[in-house]
């Protein structure tokens, strides 16, 4: 069993190592696709049963699912030394340089997995550019796109067609050369040494919350712009370059993008963000839907 286990570790480490080196921040996986290293929380007391700490590796221990993701090959080796019956790893989405967003195209909504994502492409006018795809066990693919580094992609489940999820921030892939008790994941023939292209505005916005989602009172009266400036003021902390990235792009869409650049900086001000960052994000938003910032 030991040896086994040792066997087991080995490659997975090996192939863990190599996408840290092209910049893919990992962690160790069971068999199962789960984190290998169980929580330190999980027996502290609190309201539910189970992990109900908020810590996210701030106690400087290993066992923080994909907030333990890293790119440098010492602290890799030492979380795989700590879960020696890691047979896989996972690729935390949403961090620099790529901010990986996982295309999870299963099987189960149609025989050909690529098939799924035909109807939204068609409809919304984007194309798949060559990137790497990864081949699941169960017959599924992933396809690996990179996203801008101010927005933030939400993991979903289905938003963008059924038999489609999403992997963002807080999400992992199980990458390449990972072994499960179903079988390996491998990268398609011809897709292993390309970097994950960047994710088609048209495609990127379909990723991101509606502001509806979020948004249960009409917004305020006012027009359509003072709506966006509205939804922008009401972000919580984390979703605040979301929103307003999103807003932004509607204004642009609707052509009322620079009339509404002072408004949306200013709720963007109100809401805790830097000018700095609120006109980088709408200069992005700008870039997405085809103007100039
Ligand atoms: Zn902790």
């Amino acid at each position: 069993m030991a040896t086994t286990d040792r066997q087991a570790t080995t490659p997975a480490l090996a192939h863990a190592l190599s996408a840290a080196e092209r910049g893919l921040a990992v962690i160790p996986l069971s068999r199962t696709k789960l984190p290998a290293l169980r929580s330190p929380h999980h027996d502290e007391p609190g309201p539910r049963p189970g992990p109900t700490t908020r810590c996210r590796g701030e106690c400087g221990r290993f066992g923080h699912g994909v907030h333990d993701a890293s790119t440098d090959p010492a602290r890799i080796r030492a979380l795989f030394a700590a879960a020696p019956r890691a047979t896989g790893y996972g690729i935390a989405c949403g961090l620099p340089p790529h901010h990986l967003i996982g295309v999870d195209l299963d099987t189960r909504s149609s025989a050909d997995s690529s098939a799924a994502l035909r109807e939204p492409a068609l409809r919304h006018l984007f194309t798949i550019p060559a990137t790497v795809v990864v081949l699941t066990p169960s017959g599924g693919r992933h396809l690996w796109l990179s996203g801008p580094p101010d927005v933030v992609v939400p993991n979903s489940a289905s938003r963008l067609a059924p038999g489609i999820d999403i992997r963002g921030a807080g999400g992992y892939l199980a990458g390449p050369g990972s072994r499960t008790d179903h079988g390996t994941y491998t990268a398609a023939p011809g897709t292993a040494h390309l970097a994950p292209a960047a994710c088609p505005p048209a495609l990127l916005r379909l990723l991101l919350p509606p502001p509806r989602a979020h948004h249960p009172t009409p917004p305020a009266a006012g027009g359509h712009g003072q709506g966006l400036v509205q939804f922008v003021l009401a972000a919580h902390q984390g979703q605040r370059n979301t929103r307003l990235f999103w807003a932004a792009c509607r204004a642009y869409e609707d052509g009322i993008g620079p009339a509404l650049v002072a408004p949306l900086v200013e709720a963007a001000l109100n809401t805790g963000l830097t000018e700095r960052e609120a006109r980088a994000t709408i200069a992005s938003a700008a870039r997405t839907t085809g103007h100039h910032p």
